[in-house]
């Protein structure tokens, strides 16, 4: 049987886009390499917990539209999501906020805070700031920086800060109320019943074929399909003929521990360096569980090689340049749309890749 759309990939992207071709008549196959649907926003159940296998996923968006869209397939909870950071001994609350400040200095007011923060940045001399270490410096003072941001984003890229470039950094998010809601979104929430019911609806009307290579299978079936969305990588699309685009990765240690709460909270960011990983994550507080036991991941950051799972687009100048080659490429390549986060190179959150994949359907059906 001849499709009208082979879909490669059947995380959120591919899954929309299937969804909009299914309910315009088109018959689509999707495959995925991966032995399960959803891609990175996978959940399984585990100890009747939903497990977030690819990291945490909060669903945050301003976009009502969106919302309106992915409240079809699931209903949401009101988790808010309220970070807290653990550097040596001491406990923060994130994102940086009057909670943060007013345990870091024993001060109340949003004034006493700011006047820290200038009298902190002014000490410093930083006009132009040539590392991340100097431009966080010269953004949050020596505390918020030396407590919270160093570590961390040491731990996350794999270098101390005064190797990094100053842009990853553009801002710092502070903010002079005791609001710990990290995301500035109108909408947020965590899917009752996890996110891969959410893609197994949206597929609903699709053949689906797991445990599928996109260039075995397409070596086999090359008339499979008049049309293909690609949404793996596209340097690999390619058979990394321009060379290989960077990744950071994540290493996931996962482990049942025989308590109901171990930390309190879904998310604790660990800021000291001496601790190896970034974060602990427990899962149950995403969903406000009363298990008798728990599930917790323990995140690494870690360097990314060909045959790993691809995570973070390092987007510097010299990946991006050569992402814009591929692209070229990828323009030339008839009847091959490329999307997603692996597709086009970028870091996108779940709310964009939606937008994005019903652009694309828009244009495509
Ligand atoms: P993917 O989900 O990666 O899907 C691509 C699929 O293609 C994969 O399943 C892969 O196996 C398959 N594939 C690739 N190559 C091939 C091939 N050759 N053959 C067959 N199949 C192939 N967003 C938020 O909004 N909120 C969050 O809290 C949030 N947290 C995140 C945390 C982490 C650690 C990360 C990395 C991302 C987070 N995101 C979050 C972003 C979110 O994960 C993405 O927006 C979303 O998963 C992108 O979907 P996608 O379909 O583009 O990619």
């Amino acid at each position: 049987m001849k499709y009208d759309f082979l879909i490669v990939g059947a995380g959120l992207f591919g899954a929309v886009f299937a969804e909009q071709a299914v309910k315009k008549g088109y018959r689509c196959l999707v495959i995925d390499r991966r032995d399960h649907i959803a891609g990175n926003i996978y959940t399984e159940e585990i100890e009747g917990i939903q497990v977030h296998r690819y990291g945490a996923h909060i669903f945050h968006t301003s976009d009502r539209k969106i919302w309106n869209y992915i409240n079809q397939f699931a209903e949401f909870n009101n988790y808010i999501n309220s970070p807290i950071a653990v550097y040596k001994n001491e406990t923060y609350n994130l994102p940086f906020n009057m909670n943060t400040f007013s345990r870091m200095w024993n001060i109340r007011t949003p004034q006493e805070a700011k006047d820290i923060i200038a009298s902190q940045i002014a000490e410093l001399h930083i006009t132009d700031p040539k590392n991340l270490e100097e431009q966080a410096l010269s953004l949050a003072g020596r505390d918020v920086y030396e407590k919270l941001i160093k570590g961390y984003t040491e731990k996350q890229w794999g270098r101390p800060c005064t190797e990094l470039p100053s842009f990853i950094i553009k801002r710092l998010p502070f903010r002079f109320t005791y609001n710990n809601n990290y995301f500035n979104d109108r909408y947020q929430g965590i899917p009752i019943g996890g996110y891969t019911a959410i893609a197994a609806k949206m597929l609903q009307g699709c053949e689906i074929r797991t445990n599928t290579d996109y260039f075995t299978f397409i070596r086999e079936n090359p008339d499979v399909a008049d049309r293909i969305v690609f949404t793996g990588m596209i340097d690999e699309y390619f058979g990394y003929r321009l060379g290989a685009l960077q990744y950071r990765s994540v290493r996931f240690e996962t482990e049942v521990l025989d308590t109901d709460n171990y930390q309190g909270n879904a998310v604790v960011n660990y800021t000291d360096r001496d601790v190896l990983y970034t974060r602990i994550i427990e899962h149950k507080h995403f969903e406000f569980g009363t298990q008798p036991k728990t599930v917790i991941s323990r995140e690494y950051s870690s360097e990314w090689r060909v045959g790993m799972e691809p995570y973070y687009p390092v987007n510097n100048e010299e990946n991006n340049a050569l992402y814009r080659k591929y692209r070229e490429l990828a323009d030339r390549e008839k009847n091959v749309i490329f999307g997603g986060r692996l597709g086009q190179y970028r870091y996108y959150d779940m709310d964009k890749v939606i937008a994005a994949a019903m652009e694309a359907a828009d244009a495509a059906l």
